[in-house]
C-alpha cells in the first residue's frame, strides 16, 4: 500500500542535508578494521584509548568487531581540547586522562573520530610515546587529508572525507547529533 511504501522510505534527521556515510557502510568498514586490528594486536595486550566524546560511538563498535578478542585488551579514555579560535586549531592541545592509566611498556592504540589539522592526534601520540608506551598507533574513523597542518597519517583509517563539516556517529555540532547512526552534513541554516 501507499502507506507501507512511505514507511519504508529512508528517513534521516531533518537537520541533515546529505548522508555521506550510511549506517551499513560504516558498519562494514568498522568490521574490517576490527578484524585487522585484532590480528595485529593478538599478542600485544593493547590499551585502547578513546578521545572523548567524539570517538565513543566508533570505539564501542570497533572493539566489539575485534575478532578474536585480543587477550588483555583494556579500554581507557582521554579528553583533548585545543586552545584558540574555534575554526583554526592553534596546535596547543590540553589533554586529561580519565582515571590513572599505566602506559609504560604497553601497546597503545589511540581511537579518534576524525583527524583534521592533525594537531590533536599528534599531541596525544607524542604524549603516550613520552610516557613510555611500547608502541603507539592511531585508528581514526575519518580523515580530512586536505586540512592537515602537521604530518599525521592514521595507521588504520575508516574513510577519507572531503573538507565538509560532518556530524553523527559520535561527532557533534554544539553537542548535538552525536547519536545519529550515520555520518552526514548539516543544512546551512542549522549553524548558529
Ligand atoms: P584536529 O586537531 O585534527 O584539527 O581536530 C580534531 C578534532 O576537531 C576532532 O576530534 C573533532 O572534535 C573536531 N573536528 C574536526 N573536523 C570536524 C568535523 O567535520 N565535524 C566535527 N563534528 N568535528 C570535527
Ligand atoms: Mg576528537
Ligand atoms: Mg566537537
Amino acid at each position: 500500500t501507499r502507506r507501507h511504501c512511505l514507511s519504508t522510505v529512508a528517513q534521516h534527521h531533518p537537520h541533515i542535508q546529505e548522508v555521506l556515510l550510511p549506517k551499513q557502510a560504516i558498519e562494514a568498514r568498522v568490521n574490517e578494521l576490527g578484524r585487522q586490528i585484532a590480528a595485529d594486536y593478538a599478542d600485544k595486550r593493547p590499551v585502547v584509548i578513546g578521545t572523548l566524546k567524539g570517538a565513543v560511538v566508533f570505539m564501542a563498535d570497533l572493539v566489539r568487531a575485534m575478532e578474536p578478542p585480543p587477550p588483555g585488551l583494556e579500554l581507557e579514555f582521554v579528553r583533548a581540547s585545543s586552545y584558540g579560535a574555534a575554526t583554526v586549531s592553534s596546535g596547543k592541545v590540553d589533554l586529561r586522562m580519565v582515571g590513572p592509566t599505566a602506559i609504560k611498556g604497553r601497546h597503545v592504540l589511540l581511537v579518534e573520530d576524525i583527524v583534521d589539522s592533525g594537531c590533536t592526534a599528534v599531541a596525544l601520540l607524542e604524549h603516550f610515546a613520552t610516557a613510555g608506551a611500547a608502541s603507539v598507533k592511531l585508528v581514526s574513523l575519518l580523515s580530512k587529508p586536505e586540512r592537515r597542518t602537521v604530518t599525521c597519517e592514521p595507521h588504520y583509517l575508516g574513510f577519507p572525507v572531503e573538507d565538509k563539516f560532518v556530524v553523527g556517529y559520535g561527532l557533534d555540532y554544539a553537542e548535538q547529533y552525536r547519536s545519529l547512526p550515520y555520518i552526514g552534513v548539516l543544512k546551512p541554516e542549522c549553524y548558529a
